[in-house]
């Protein structure tokens, strides 16, 4: 029996958290799991969860019209915000008890508390108990950004997006990344007047260009409005209660909400880090090394806290890791290459590898095969809206080195092709497997 109160203790109960937590206590540590928030964290209660939900709910408005061409009799339909709004917050609330039901299954003590660090083996909390734990991890996770500027303050973020009162007749999105994206198609399908605000000149920086392209086109066809190379100047809270957003190089625009999509920080403000003599990068990341291990050799760092990749299952399996090192005997580092990730934009994007652009820079010669065709169901529905789907291939060796689509059920069908790419298989293993027909992942097998 160790000295300590606690094997480990571990400061922040979302994905990254709860998997290290259940699996360093299933290896057989004492742990206690503090979170000052809702257990669940980020990707359960104010991100991919919900948002998913939002964006299922949002794709009705399609599907409703679509239904018409395919026989339906389908009449002018209403959406209501809030029945969508409060069934995914009880989705929400069902999750984040199955979560805290896994904790106590597995004799995790879950402390609802904020916890900071106070030395590399202490953490204090709220009211003032100091506990001592052989080793700590942070797994803060991270928090929306918001730039300064005057009005900054009637901004929302998407921590409040998801529990609005009533649907913005005409919404502002600040950022072009993932989250301006995937809100900008939910709140257009809902009907509302939506103008995204970029500081730069394109979208989702790092994604393949024909694909950002793509998305551009269709979000712009569907009513969507973008200003480019236009930084917030301030925001004037009107006497009506509307904002009006006035920026560099264009037009103000009147709005009924401007939601905040300019990345996340790492969650590390105030958690006493520094002063127990853990380094922090330039964005106040913990800095780890492969085994998720800080400069203080007792205190770790999980997930968006470290600001490596910004993924919930890339999270989970450095709580894995960590806890199957450490506690487990096991040790595992986790592999980066080929992560794949998508956008739940409408359509949607999914991606794996290089890009087109990377693959150039890194291999020089490569081989670009698209196939840039519209889904059965959109032609039948009159939807004159194109998929595209895009394999690099390293010219050198005929391996995948990269696909990337834009297109209904993308993400589903990128995940499934992402093992591929993860095994390394060749355009000639592609063009081996016989297509399933009709689908739309057939195009995978049959790029000429
Ligand atoms: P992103 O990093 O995706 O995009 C941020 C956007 O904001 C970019 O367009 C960026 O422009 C712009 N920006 C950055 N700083 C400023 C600034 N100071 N002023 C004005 N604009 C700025 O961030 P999100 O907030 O959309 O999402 C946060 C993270 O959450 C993502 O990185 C992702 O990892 C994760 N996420 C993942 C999802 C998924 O997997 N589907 C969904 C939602 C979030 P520029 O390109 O010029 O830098």
């Amino acid at each position: 029996m160790s000295d300590f109160d606690y094997d480990l203790f571990v400061i922040g109960a979302g994905s990254g958290g709860v998997r290290a937590s259940r699996v360093a206590a299933s290896h057989g540590a004492r742990v206690a799991v503090a979170e000052e928030h809702r257990v669940g964290g980020t990707c359960v209660i104010r991100g991919c969860v919900p948002k998913k939900l939002l964006v299922y709910g949002a794709h009705f408005a399609e599907d409703l019209k679509d239904a018409r061409h395919f026989g339906w009799d389908v009449p002018d339909c209403h959406f209501d915000w809030q029945r969508l709004r409060d069934n995914v917050l009880s989705e929400v609330t069902r999750l984040e008890g199955l979560y805290g039901q896994t904790l106590d299954n597995h004799k995790v003590t879950v402390l609802k508390t904020r916890a900071t660090v106070v030395g590399p083996q202490k953490v204090r909390l709220a009211d003032g108990t100091e506990l001592t734990a052989e080793r700590i991890l942070v797994a803060t996770g991270g928090w929306p950004f918001v730039p300064e500027f005057p009005g900054s303050e009637h901004a929302i973020t998407s921590n409040e997006v998801f529990h609005l009162d009533s649907l913005p007749k005409r919404v502002v999105i600040a950022g072009g990344g993932y989250i301006a994206n995937e809100f900008a198609g939910i709140f257009n399908e809902f009907g509302s007047k939506v103008t995204i605000v970029n500081r730069g000149d394109a979208i989702l920086r790092g994604y393949d260009e024909q694909i950002r392209d793509r998305l551009l086109q269709i979000s712009m066809t569907k009513g969507i409005e973008f200003r480019f190379n236009a930084p917030f100047k301030s925001i004037e809270k009107q006497d009506d209660g509307s904002l009006m957003v006035h920026l560099e190089n264009c037009d103000p625009i009147a709005a009924d909400a401007l939601l905040v999509a300019t990345g996340r920080v790492p969650n590390t403000k105030g958690l006493g880090l520094e002063a127990a003599g853990v380094e922090l990068d330039k964005d106040g990341a913990v800095k780890v090394d492969d085994n998720n291990q800080s400069s203080v050799p007792s205190i770790y760092a999980v997930g968006d806290v470290t600001n490596r990749i910004q993924l919930t299952p890339v999270a989970i399996r450095e709580g894995q890791a960590f806890a199957d090192s450490v506690f487990g005997g096991k040790p595992t580092t986790v592999d980066y290459a080929n992560v794949p990730s998508a956008v739940f934009s409408h359509p949607p994007i999914g991606a794996v590898g290089m890009t087109e652009a990377e693959a150039r820079n890194k291999l020089g010669a490569v081989r670009i095969y698209t196939s840039d065709f519209r889904a059965m169901k959109n032609v039948l529905a009159g939807r004159n809206e194109r998929a595209l789907y895009k394999m690099v291939v390293n010219a050198a060796t005929d391996q995948v080195v990269g696909l990337h689509m834009i297109g209904p059920d993308a993400p589903e069908i990128l995940q499934a092709a992402a093992v591929a790419v993860k095994a390394g298989l060749t355009k000639a293993d592609f063009d081996a497997t016989i297509a399933l027909h009709p689908s739309m992942a057939e195009e995978l097998v049959l790029l000429k």
